[in-house]
């Protein structure tokens, strides 16, 4: 069997061990230490927009803080985009409250703004405005920032930007991960860098990245003896992981050339394909860090998706079909939905192609192979 070609796996290749060795050489093996400082300094200055990071375990647990930091509470309604994996939404039940999902819009496959004042309207009417808009920039695309930021706005409602795959992107050429009141982005090792798993939250002012920092570490009040007035969590980074994404900060800009680069490969394939649809930035406003490609297969095409993918896997190559929408899980079954049915459309249509920065010309061989024969 040829060896196995992954949808998008860890690629080392900066300074990575450069970082670890150093916090071997001076025992900073906790969650804590000048790796975890240095990783919150390049992302700022990679950043800007004066962004102040936490980083933390996860990025599911940025979600989870941000939540709390904007006060969400027990029965409070999160708006959510429906069309996505499943962390963006499961902070929102670990806290009690109710999220009610959002379709997408066709462009960019992220929250349908139509839908949004929709959900809010309804928070509205059983006396209950959203606490939070948890926006989504699905695969890398942005999402229609200018739209939602203006819902936000005139219902006053604030905005937790969850960039865990789109590091890298810029919508009208600012960077995702700096558009949110909160915004999220994830370094786990499917990602487009990664510290194997790990994560961080980026906000605005210096008091609210404190407030995050404490809640990360167990909230210990400023006392000699162990004193707390918080729930506290476990949630800092540790400084082994942050050494790996120093390493990988090095590298950030190659890493994004090189997944726009797999995207232009299979925008060659595509181009003129009877059935098969790219998914690209329907704008210049839109730049995609393309952290995964995706087609949709026309529904009037004899193609079977079950084929397709056992067809990849005999060739040990991974695809995968797209996030199934959260409204249509067993575990959110009971939850409110607004919209129609696009992302359930794209869900029944959507196939993740393989799009790691490390693809070789082999591996894109093999890839071009496989689409000849399972999708023409
Ligand atoms: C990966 C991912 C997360 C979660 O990040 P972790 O670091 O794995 O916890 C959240 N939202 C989206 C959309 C993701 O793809």
């Amino acid at each position: 069997m040829e060896e196995k070609i992954w949808l998008s796996s860890p690629h080392m290749g900066g300074g990575e061990m450069k970082y670890i060795q150093h916090a071997f050489d001076e025992n900073w093996i906790a969650p804590l230490g000048p790796n975890v400082n240095g990783l919150e300094k390049d992302l700022e200055k990679y950043l800007g927009q004066h962004s102040h990071v936490a980083a933390l375990s996860s990025g599911s647990a940025a979600i989870h803080l941000s939540l709390i930091l904007l006060g969400v509470e027990r029965g409070d309604f999160v708006i959510c985009q429906s069309l996505t994996f499943s962390a963006t939404a499961n902070p929102i039940i670990y806290l009690g409250a109710q999220p009610l999902f959002v379709d997408s819009e066709k462009d960019t496959w992220n929250l349908c703004p139509n839908a949004v004042e929709e959900a809010i309207k309804f928070g509205i009417s059983k006396g209950k405005k959203p606490k939070a808009i948890v926006t989504v920039s699905l695969y890398g695309l942005p999402y229609q920032v200018d739209e939602i930021k203006s819902l936000s706005e005139k219902y006053d409602i604030p905005v937790i930007e969850d960039s865990a795959e789109a590091l890298g992107s810029t919508y009208k050429g600012q960077k995702c991960g700096t558009f949110g009141d909160i915004s999220v982005i994830s370094f786990n090792g499917n990602k487009i860098i990664t510290t194997s798993g790990g994560g961080a939250l980026i906000v605005k002012d210096e008091s609210l990245k404190k407030r995050a920092v404490f809640l990360a570490t167990q909230a210990k009040d400023d006392a000699l003896h162990y004193e707390h007035s918080s729930i506290g969590y476990n949630y800092r980074m540790s400084n082994i992981s942050a050494g790996i994404g120093r390493g990988q900060m090095e590298v950030l800009e190659e890493r994004i050339a090189q997944r726009r680069a797999n995207h232009l490969f299979y925008q060659d394939i595509f181009k003129d394909h009877p059935y098969c649809s790219l998914h690209t930035e329907p704008s210049d406003d839109f730049y995609s860090n393309h952290w995964l490609n995706i087609i949709t297969i026309d529904p009037d095409s004899k193609i079977e998706i079950k084929e397709v993918i056992n067809g990849f896997s005999a060739a040990n190559i991974e695809i995968r079909p797209i996030w199934k929408p959260m409204h249509l899980q067993p575990v959110f079954m009971k939850c409110h939905y607004f919209g129609k049915s696009i992302a359930e459309d794209l869900f029944n249509r959507g196939l993740c192609l393989p799009s790691g920065s490390n693809l070789t010309q082999g591996d894109k061989q093999r890839i071009t192979e496989i689409i000849k024969k399972t999708l023409l």
